[in-house]
């Protein structure tokens, strides 16, 4: 039997808290997942520093591809017979959706944003380099990577393929909520993915919604609503990657200025100079990640030492309501007095500023969001916000959360009294409201 249709001789089946079972029976699917660059997702958690906050947030990546692929297996099952639905598809939106995240790195956001690397482009490059994933995907044609890579990147020419990995609806946005929700213990984030499953229809090159199925789709959209606000933009987790952020800047700036590190970072190295390869991204986990951070607790320089005791201790920074546009006086006002009381501001005051678009319709020169549509008993397709009420109240409405971070501890332990109060001052006056 050719390679691509090979199936194993019994199904695999993974316990999944979520969706209680993850089924394997093609052999190309099998191999992906024994492949090292998929066993590294296990290293790397899904939520980053959230565990910080929900301490039972420790699930990985590995966890949410599987999810996400058994997914995706279970809508393929649904629209199998659909005249919509390409047959011939069947293998790629299974590996499209097994591999969507593989190349996301260690605590990925603040990681990214440090180092100026993009976790999608590593996924292309693990997809089509030299790696043993690309040996399995190549098995199964000479084209297939690229294919696989395609439907990642939204470029492949079959939408319907895309629309089932993203989309406004899409399996992965389906099993991290409810996964992210179970891991978290929050109430919010549960919805109904086996009613949405039933009433999804392929229509051309789209995935559409029985009319009659929009309360379940109403509830899926609020509950990504409520977990972006509830979990995912938690300001305490935002302090944790604050910290984390400003590791990683400090430890950069120190290498790039000669400082001799007590344990040399040798796997970051490449990080700071910007020429990384793929074979050091690989390599690179969180558990390597942590025990720099571990070692670096005792170095000399005061800054990365302070962090790091901060991060892996969780004394994190507390917050305030700070919009950076509205503050820009008061802003320079603080990093003065922060200066003068040895803080340096460029590590311990901090903006972080979150916002979501919960939901939101097609519009020129936006960023291109596909909409959900519902199919009308008369077969007419009807977009989800000119039907539901409670999606129409969030539709095209961004909402942003400014707060600016700091150590109180710090500030606290000043001796002099009067520079103590006039930071205070400035902190907490008018309309600033306090909170730990
Ligand atoms: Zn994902």
């Amino acid at each position: 039997m050719v390679y691509k249709n090979e199936q194993l001789n019994e199904v695999k089946v993974f316990k999944d808290p979520v969706h209680r079972y993850v089924r394997v029976k093609d052999r190309v699917v099998w191999d992906l997942i024994a492949t090292p660059e998929f066993q590294r997702l296990r290293r790397i958690k899904q939520l980053g520093t959230t565990y910080l906050t929900f301490h039972g947030a420790e699930h990985s990546r590995f966890n949410h591809s599987l999810g996400v692929y058994e997914i995706v297996r279970r809508m393929v099952n649904k629209i199998e017979n659909n005249p919509n639905w390409n047959k011939e598809e069947r293998l790629l939106a299974l590996c499209a959706a097994l591999l969507h995240d593989l190349g996301h790195g260690p605590f990925s956001h603040s990681f990214e944003k440090v180092f100026q690397l993009d976790h999608e482009s590593y996924t292309r490059k693990i997809i089509l380099g030299d790696t043993a994933v690309n040996k399995v995907l190549r098995k199964v044609g000479d084209d297939f990577p690229k294919a696989v890579a395609a439907v990642i990147e939204k470029t492949y020419k079959d939408k319907l393929v895309i629309s089932l990995i993203s989309s406004q609806m899409d399996a992965d946005r389906m099993d991290y909520l409810q996964r992210d929700a179970y891991y978290t213990g929050v109430s919010y984030g549960h919805f109904d993915m086996e009613r949405i499953l039933r009433v999804m229809r392929p229509v051309e090159d789209q995935v559409v919604i029985k009319s009659t199925g929009m309360h379940a789709v109403e509830d899926y959209i609020m509950s990504r609503y409520q977990m972006y606000w509830q979990v995912y933009f938690h300001p305490v987790t935002r302090s944790a990657d604050v910290i984390l952020t400003k590791i990683f800047h400090r430890a950069k700036y120190l290498y790039l200025n000669g400082y001799r590190f007590n344990l040399k970072p040798v796997q970051l190295i490449s990080f700071f100079k910007g020429n990384v390869c793929l074979k050091d991204y690989l390599k690179l986990d969180e558990a390597s990640v942590y025990s720099y951070f571990q070692q670096w607790q005792e170095e000399e320089d005061v800054i990365l030492r302070d962090l790091c005791e901060r991060f892996m201790n969780r004394r994190l920074f507390k917050y305030i309501e700070f919009s950076p546009e509205e503050h820009i006086e008061k802003r320079a006002q603080l990093e003065h007095l922060f200066r003068k009381a040895g803080i340096d501001p460029a590590y311990y005051l901090v903006s972080d500023s979150s916002s979501d678009l919960p939901y939101d319709v097609y519009r020129k020169g936006k960023e291109e969001r596909v909409p959900i549509y519902l199919q009308m008993p008369d077969k007419k397709l009807k977009e989800l916000s000119e039907h539901s009420t409670i999606v129409d109240a969030i539709t095209g409405k961004t909402r942003t959360d400014d707060k600016l971070y700091f150590p109180k501890d710090f500030i606290d332990q000043l001796e002099d009294t009067h520079l103590k109060q006039a930071i205070w001052s400035l902190l907490y006056e008018n309309g600033c409201t306090h909170e730990s």
